[in-house]
């Protein structure tokens, strides 16, 4: 029988780093936050081995080690968990509502931090050959293609670091970028570059993974961007690292979102076009996407949710909100300390 729960304080949608601060700020505030983690809590945390730039693990940590601390830490403060995915939302008017499948949460403020996810190149022999050599995250499954030739697909950042990565343990990594140019900073660049089983090879585009015997990937089908030559690469290993995409698909609609997806904020604040409801982490960061910075914005996303309900008791029309220009500071009434 779907269910109507009383209404919250606030809800938190996510379960990654920037969520589970969310959490743990308006646990501590007594906000009572009920925290819609999703079906696979954790984010891309949960697919990454060793984290050894985030303070305070002085050793390193395993990503999903880490998460389970986020998440045991905003629980020691009362937050509340709905393992499971939001499937609808309506924030057309206090208190906000959103769903899981039929049941019903209803809350004063909402915080969304659905994070992002690695963006594929939309071919369906990758879709198909997903898990069987096709992979996303070479920190996860490089260890699979020790000695194998593999190649990394992109020209950024982390397509140098997943190849400098991968070249530990595969025979070759090629590099395969669609433009002569890189996108990626000079000293990864640079770095990539200087390792001797490490290959690039523009300006070349996949056109289609293609399966060996027994349905594992065999050879890459590339064509070169200016000639239009093709040719098959054979590797028992892609790694796909073309940039992300943020998870915005539920407040489509509902809030602005850039070209790409992103959720806009209001300068540095995380409140969004709808008075009440808050972003943060991945899901408005094109830039730095660090566990750091999600947890940092969920922070401040918990705040910005605070200071709202501290001063909105009632709904608030549009205009009334209008105008009030920067930010979180505006929001910030001097008051007593209430916490030691
Ligand atoms: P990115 O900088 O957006 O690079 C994505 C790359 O994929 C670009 O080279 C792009 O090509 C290519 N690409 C996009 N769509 C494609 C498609 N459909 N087919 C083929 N190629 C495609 O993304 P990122 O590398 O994930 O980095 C994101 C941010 O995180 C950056 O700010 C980066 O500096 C940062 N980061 C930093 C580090 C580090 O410093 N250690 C590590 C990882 C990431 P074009 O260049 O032609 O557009």
């Amino acid at each position: 029988m779907p269910k109507v729960t009383d209404v919250r304080n606030v809800i938190v949608i996510g379960g990654g780093p920037a969520g589970y601060t969310a959490a743990l700020y308006a646990a501590r505030a007594n906000l009572e936050p009920l925290v819609i983690e999703g079906f696979n809590w954790g984010g891309q945390l949960m697919i990454t081995s060793d984290v050894e730039n985030y303070p305070g693990y002085a050793d390193g940590v395993m990503g999903p080690a880490m998460m389970q601390d986020f998440r045991r830490q905003a629980e020691r403060f009362g937050a509340e968990f709905v393992t499971d995915d939001v499937t609808r939302v309506d924030f057309s008017e206090r208190p906000f509502r959103v769903w899981v499948g039929d049941d019903e949460y209803r809350a004063e403020a909402v915080i969304v931090a659905t994070g992002a996810t690695a963006r594929q190149l939309g071919l369906e022999s990758e879709r198909v050959l997903q898990g069987r050599g096709v992979s996303y995250c070479a920190t996860c499954d490089a260890a699979f293609y020790k000695e194998r030739e593999t190649i990394i697909v992109g020209g950024g950042d982390s397509a140098m670091e997943e190849a400098i990565f991968l070249a530990k343990f595969a025979s070759k990594v090629t590099i395969v970028h669609r433009r002569d140019e890189f996108r990626a900073s000079q000293i990864m660049f640079d770095r990539a570059k200087a390792i001797d089983n490490i290959e690039l090879l523009t300006p070349y585009v996949v056109e289609e993974f293609l399966p060996a015997e027994g349905g594992l990937l065999g050879s890459a089908r590339v064509r070169n961007t200016e000639t239009g030559e093709e040719r098959d690469l054979p590797m028992s290993g892609a790694f796909v690292a073309v940039g992300h995409v943020p998870q915005s698909e539920i407040v489509e609609g509902v809030v602005d979102t850039d070209d790409d997806g992103y959720v806009a904020v209001d300068g540095r604040s995380t409140r969004t076009r709808v008075p009440g409801m808050f972003a943060a982490g991945d899901l408005v960061d094109h830039t730095y996407r660090q566990a750091v910075t999600a947890a940092g914005s969920g922070c401040q996303a918990a705040l910005d949710a605070e200071w709202y309900l501290r001063d909105n008791p009632h709904v608030p029309t549009p205009e009334a909100l209008a105008g009030t220009g920067d930010l979180a500071e505006e929001q910030w009434v001097p008051h007593e300390p209430v916490r030691q």
